[in-house]
């Protein structure tokens, strides 16, 4: 029995989960927020307890070494060398990563260079694995990439129609994201279709703050909504998602609050989407709420918000020529039913029948109809897991 730690580094957070392998059994995990701000959170879960601090967290480098510290003071480990793998994930593995791999110089060097793809998140993830390196030297390391599902996608979807030199020479193309959760989903629906993966078509929504869709065939995502980076696609919770681009430089000449491409990118990045139409919040559970109330800013997000993730199934559904399944994950996919209503509704033409009954539970459950040709499924998406799975694979 040893112990993996799956580590998830965002540009200001570190998110952990340490598992008992191969049992895969979590034996405690814990959260960083606002790293580099002041008031950094603090919390760790261990043994049916929570334990939070709020102090001053400069930067990735520090916050790996409290928790680690963390894990001896709480008992959740004796010594250090009981860790003998830890998985990080990436965002960015561009078209050098088809898969994961383990960390040697030269791959945290290439995770390093292909920041400019993931310029908040790369370079976060890069720190966590120096520090890791320097405390746990004899861990085995592994990076498992948020893209390398979607490097099975043929040109024709992930190419942009733009002058060839643009992907030829600085690689502009449609990478894609949530390639771990993608994955995870479509193999766990193939199980509840009782059909090996190799078998089935599938359209897998991925719906948390962040959100993207993949049209997967056979296991291989062939397409994904998010784009070169993680603002293309569907409208997300301050994400506007895609949008025609000449909006882009009549805004700026006409906003005398955007000086420039960056702060319209920031704004399409951060003040859009849920936040942006709804003038409330980028929580759905707040847009729900406003809606309910009858909030008219609140009623247009919601429906928005519905309506582009029903385009890109009905897109799915031609580019995979039908499907066996659906399945809804994430933050909002595994707990907004009023979502999963609002963009089943209306596509009953293609044999999608939602049953509501069953649509109002939790956990793992198919909530269509009987009758429905096309199966439903909300499966909570498990990345950290996969994570430990590839470490396990890769000893
Ligand atoms: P990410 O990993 O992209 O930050 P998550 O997948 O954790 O996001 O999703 C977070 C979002 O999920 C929240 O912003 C919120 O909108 C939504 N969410 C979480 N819990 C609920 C709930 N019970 N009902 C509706 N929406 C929820």
């Amino acid at each position: 029995m040893t112990k993996t730690l799956a580590v998830n580094a965002g540009s200001s957070s570190l998110k952990w989960q340490l598992y008992e392998m191969p049992e895969e059994k979590v034996v405690a995990k814990g959260l960083i927020e606002r790293i580099g701000l002041k008031d950094s959170i603090f919390t760790t879960k261990f043994d049916g307890e929570k334990y939070e601090q709020i102090l001053d967290i400069v930067n990735h480098t520090q916050a790996v070494k409290m928790v680690l510290e963390d894990m001896q003071r709480l008992n959740i480990i004796k010594e250090f060398s009981e860790i003998t793998g830890i998985g990080h994930r990436v965002v960015a593995g561009g078209e050098l990563f088809k898969e994961s791999t383990r960390l040697t110089p030269e791959v945290v060097k290439q995770i390093e260079e292909l920041s400019p793809y993931a310029p908040l998140h790369n370079p976060a993830e890069a720190d966590c694995m120096h520090a890791f390196e320097e405390v746990l030297p004899d861990a085995v390391g592994v990076a498992v990439f948020d893209t390398a599902f979607h490097t099975t996608m043929p040109e024709k979807a992930y190419r942009y129609p733009v002058p060839n030199k643009y992907y030829d020479e600085l690689k502009v193309r449609k990478y894609g994201a949530h390639g771990t959760s993608h994955m995870f989903v479509s193999q766990e629906a193939a199980k509840l279709l009782g059909k090996p993966v190799e078998e089935t078509k599938i359209i897998t929504c991925h719906i948390g703050n962040g959100a993207s869709i993949t049209a997967v065939k056979g296991g291989k995502s062939v397409d994904t909504s998010m784009g070169f980076t993680p603002l293309g696609g569907i409208m997300m919770g301050t994400r506007s998602g895609e949008l025609d681009p000449s909006v882009l430089p009549f805004i700026i000449a006409n906003d005398p609050e955007l000086k420039d491409a960056q702060d319209a990118i920031d704004m399409l990045n951060k003040k859009s989407g849920l936040a942006g139409i709804s003038e409330i919040s980028s929580d759905m559970r707040d847009i729900r709420d406003g809606r309910k109330a009858g909030n008219p800013k609140a009623i247009l997000a919601f429906d928005m918000y519905c309506d582009r993730i029903q385009k890109y199934i009905g897109q799915y559904l031609a580019v995979l020529n039908g499907a066996d399944a659906i399945v809804f994950t994430a933050g909002i996919g595994e707990n907004a039913e009023y979502m999963r209503e609002g963009v089943l509704d209306g596509l009953d033409w293609f044999g999608i029948k939602l049953d509501k009954e069953a649509n109002n539970t939790y956990g793992t459950t198919e909530i269509s109809a009987a009758d429905s040709r096309v199966k439903v499924f909300v499966i909570p998406t498990d990345e950290e897991l996969v994570i430990a799975r590839d470490v396990e694979l890769l000893k």
